[in-house]
């Protein structure tokens, strides 16, 4: 019997995998797609402190810097810059071929075109069909926003977006954009420079095809250039589940809501999840060791959970605002002096970015004011 099955070949998936594995597990991975990495999800920003939580392959992989990222609303616009390269683009179809790479060296197998269709836990194992029937100690659920195969756990709320990456001029290498516009309803579009002539650009749409509105993005506001690839995929808003393991099973990454709902990026939390299920999951199967358990939940909630559905409060107010309401905040925001205190260290932790705010008076008096005239019909 194999100590481990993980569910799915993603950055999760693949990244517990390799912590399983170096601490002298048997893992198998099972993938449904063909082609580790592709079809490619995912805009690839990450930080530069995510970056060192995840290691070789994220270094690895790298195409751009940023330093500045620049918010765009309503014909105005205002700039968080920082002092050096703390963001980084990644080239997401080689990240995920280097955690292939490094999760195979260390003994992994990791089998494409294999669909997990049933998962069976029994008391003393789990029984996963694929095809092929597998027999493990523990199964480690890793398999993005996907339906859940498991009754007993909800499918991760989730939007729908699209990109295309464009080779065509780019403005400012060093800018990533994030706007705040009417075809972005329920989130954002974003466009990220992949290099000097070539730039990712996106959005998600919680109402409208994310397609259709991202044709009509890029058309309003004429962006340029020749579609060399598409890519789509649900981007996770719900928030964290409050616990993650339940009996021989550990969900992680998507699965587990741990991306960060104000912007949808998952590789950061994804990766911590993956670390902890890694490196506690195989001595709590060994006993059932409540101790084990408390400290898996513990770690899990302070560092993921309590920080993800902090963000989770807020965005969900804001993203089902009406398109003036956020207006009202982002103009709040440009006026608060709180602005100034974002700090480098806050890029992955944006409860501490919205405290920021709502501590700040002259936002929340000016906002809260705005935004009840908004309500009132008076804005
Ligand atoms: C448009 C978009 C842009 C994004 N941009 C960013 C960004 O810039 N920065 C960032 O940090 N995050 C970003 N994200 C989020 C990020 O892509 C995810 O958080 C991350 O990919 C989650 O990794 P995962 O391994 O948990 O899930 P996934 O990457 O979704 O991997 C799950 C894997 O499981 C496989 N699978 C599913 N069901 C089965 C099954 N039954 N049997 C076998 N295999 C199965 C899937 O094929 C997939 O390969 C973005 C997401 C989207 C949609």
């Amino acid at each position: 019997m194999l100590d481990f099955i993980i569910v799915g070949a993603g950055p999760s998936g693949l990244y517990s995998a390799i912590e399983l594995a170096k601490n002298g597990n048997e893992v198998i991975v099972l993938e449904e797609d063909r082609k580790i990495g592709i079809p490619r999800h995912c805009t690839g920003i990450i930080s530069n402190d995510a970056a060192k939580l995840i290691g070789n392959a994220a270094f690895g992989s790298i195409v751009n810097k940023v330093k500045r990222a620049v918010f765009k609303y309503d014909n105005k616009s205002f700039d968080l810059s920082f002092p050096s390269d703390v963001t980084l683009v990644l080239d997401r179809i080689r990240f995920e071929e280097l955690l292939y790479e490094e999760a195979s060296k260390l003994g992994c197998k990791i089998f494409t075109g294999k669909r997990v269709k049933k998962i069976d836990i029994q008391k003393d194992k789990v029984v996963v069909d694929a095809g092929d029937v597998h027999y493990a100690k523990g199964l480690i659920y890793a398999a993005g926003s996907r339906p859940s195969l498991l009754p007993f756990m909800k499918t991760p709320e989730s939007i729908p977006g699209m990109q295309y990456e464009i080779e065509g001029e780019v403005e400012d290498q060093e800018a990533v954009e994030i706007i705040f516009a009417k075809e972005a309803e329920g989130f954002f579009a974003w466009l990220a420079p992949t290099s000097s002539s070539s730039f990712l650009v996106g959005l998600a749409n919680s109402k409208i095809s994310p397609k259709l509105a991202l044709d009509k993005f890029i058309e309003k506001r004429r962006i340029k250039g020749k579609i060399s690839a598409v890519y789509s995929g649900r981007i996770v808003i719900g928030g964290a589940l409050k616990e993650n393991v339940f009996s021989r099973v550990a969900f992680i990454g998507d699965s587990a809501g741990h991306v960060k709902p104000t912007t949808g990026g998952g590789l950061f939390f994804g990766t911590l999840g993956s670390k902890i299920i890694g490196s506690l999951f195989p001595s709590y199967l060994e006993s059932f060791d409540p101790k084990v358990l408390y400290k898996i939940n513990s770690l899990t909630k302070k560092y993921i959970v309590e920080r993800i559905n902090r963000m989770q409060r807020f965005s969900k107010l804001f993203f089902n605002m009406s398109q003036r309401q956020k207006e009202i905040i982002l103009d709040s925001i440009v006026n608060s002096g709180a602005i100034k205190e974002i700090s480098i260290d806050m890029q992955d932790f944006h409860e501490n970015v919205i405290s920021l705010f709502i501590k700040d008076l002259s936002f929340s008096r000016k906002g809260l004011k705005s935004l009840i005239n908004s309500f009132l019909g008076r804005a």
